[in-house]
């Protein structure tokens, strides 16, 4: 893994730009701010191309930082030069004269060009709009650099430069201020192009900034999870591990993206995380719950029964497989009631049923699969020893003690797999599905007088046990249940 290390440098005498970068070529990268400096001879740009090459990354003053002090004349000059260097020009999209001028004059440039935004992240749709409105330009490099007012904003970045890296896009991808800086390590685990990184905390040219020696040590411990799926961008879990991790103040030790992986990469993805040093462990999630077993290390007993794993933990290069919706499934449950003995029907065969029916069958319950395909409902509660059905045999669970939902109907839309009037008062409603946070089902429930537990619940509990696997930590249940209203 490489980690490309810039300096930024902000000074006034090319002596000491000079003395910077001689004293400094642990760095990968040197980041030269032209117009603060007082002496600025077109032969010290020259000279620094022949020494330091592709090393060498210019910038000028941007108009939404600070008036541009140079004139267009003399930025001209310098572009010529640059143009004909392997070194590299940051040029701000708002730069249009600089940009205009380099297309006008064919002029071929290691160009990164650089979105700023000082006083907030755009949203999604806006970061997608900004990244569009660069192809045009055609850059070696694409850098957002946006003020992170929130973790989420910090994430939604995040997410933006694993899309880009899984594009093959060349990118820099920058949080600042204090939630921003987050951003700052994973774009070194994530291998982003460069990562800029003063000598002292005085030297910083961007708020949010970390030194290279509090990346280096922070790098040194630091472990990365996932949430693996496809798709992935509905998750909940990235939050809701963050928010534990600063709980107990181990946000630095730990961060949690969101990671895309199509079935087709499935091996590759494992392949890859077992020789990923900061790899501690992966959510696991549709279509791969199943499937990622026949390339895991070993399965623990339970997930082995479930024949479903949505977790993998790795320990030196060792994958191993984990079912935590059990534990999520019936802690929900269990809060709520006594679980032994009940009635209870289960819609969905699935992953989420296979995990519920093998967690109820544990706690003596009665159960009864109903599934569309009866073939597999037949399957599991063979499996299990339960009855089966299938969806138009629905009535008698108007008879039964708890009814759980474990299909994904409901999920971003306003439809409930059964018919409300299948429910009564004395049903306490399970409702796997977490978004939206109140599915038709429970609105029904609630209606009708029944208890109701929300698929938010499981989603906790099943992300604290992974929390605690992954960090040999007790999880911080409350700060993390905050995460998911
Ligand atoms: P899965 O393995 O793909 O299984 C889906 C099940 O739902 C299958 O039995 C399928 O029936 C049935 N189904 C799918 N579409 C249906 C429809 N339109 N009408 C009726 N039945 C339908 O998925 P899963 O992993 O079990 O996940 C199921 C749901 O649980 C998802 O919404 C997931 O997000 C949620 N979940 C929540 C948590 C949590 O922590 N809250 C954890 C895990 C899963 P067939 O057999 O006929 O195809």
């Amino acid at each position: 893994m490489k980690i490309n290390y810039c300096l930024p440098i902000i000074k006034e005498k090319t002596t000491e730009i000079l003395r910077i970068i001689s004293d400094n070529q642990n760095y990968d990268f040197f980041e030269i701010w032209l117009d603060y400096i007082k002496d600025l001879k077109i032969d010290f740009i020259e000279n620094l191309e022949k020494q330091f090459g592709q090393k060498i990354i210019y910038l000028f003053r941007r108009k939404n930082l600070e008036n541009p002090k140079m004139s267009f004349e003399k930025r001209k000059k310098i572009m010529d030069i640059i143009s004909e260097s392997s070194c590299f020009l940051d040029l701000d999209i708002s730069q249009k004269q600089d940009l205009k001028y380099l297309k006008l004059k064919s002029k071929k440039i290691n160009l990164i060009l650089s979105y700023h935004n000082y006083s907030q992240t755009p949203d999604n749709e806006k970061l997608k709009k900004i990244v569009k409105s660069m192809n045009q330009h055609k850059p070696e490099i694409y850098k957002i650099s946006a003020l992170c007012k929130s973790d989420n904003d910090a994430m939604r970045l995040i997410d933006l430069l694993t899309k880009l890296k899984e594009q093959k896009i060349k990118c820099i991808i920058l949080g600042m201020g204090a939630k921003g800086v987050i951003t700052r390590i994973a774009g070194a685990i994530l291998e982003q192009e460069i990562n800029y990184a003063p000598l002292t905390p005085n030297n910083k040219s961007a708020d949010g900034q970390l030194t290279k020696a509090q990346l280096e040590k922070i790098l040194k411990n630091v472990r990365i999870c996932y949430f693996m799926a496809d798709p992935v961008e509905h998750s909940l879990s990235p939050q809701m591990h963050e928010a534990g991790y600063k709980e107990l103040g181990i946000e630095k030790d730990f961060i949690f993206f969101r990671h895309l992986v199509k079935s087709k990469d499935l091996k590759k993805f494992i392949e890859d995380v077992k020789k990923n040093p900061y790899f501690r462990g992966a959510s696991i999630s549709i279509p791969h719950k199943i499937e990622i077993i026949k390339y895991l290390d070993k399965i623990d007993a339970v997930a082995q029964k479930i024949g479903a794993v949505n977790t993998i933990v790795n320990e030196k290069g060792i994958l191993t497989g984990y079912n935590t919706d059990v534990i999520g499934a019936i802690t929900a449950l269990e809060k709520k009631t006594n679980i032994k003995n009940k009635l209870v029907a289960i819609i969905g065969a699935g992953g989420a049923a296979r995990a519920i029916v093998y967690g109820l069958f544990k706690k003596g319950a009665r159960i009864k699969i109903f599934n569309r395909s009866l073939e597999k409902a037949k399957k599991l509660a063979e499996e299990f020893g339960c009855k089966y059905g299938n969806l138009n045999s629905l009535e008698e669970i108007s008879k039964m003690d708890i009814i759980i939902n474990a299909t994904p109907v409901g999920m971003n839309e306003d439809k409930s797999p059964i018919d409300k009037k299948l429910i009564n008062k004395d049903h306490l409603v399970f409702d796997a599905v977490y978004t939206p946070y109140q599915t038709r089902l429970i609105k029904d429930a609630k209606q009708k007088g029944a208890r109701v537990i929300l698929g938010r619940e499981m989603l906790l509990y099943q992300g604290t046990a992974q929390f605690e696997l992954f960090t040999n930590r007790k999880a911080p249940i409350e700060a993390m249940r905050k995460a998911l209203i």
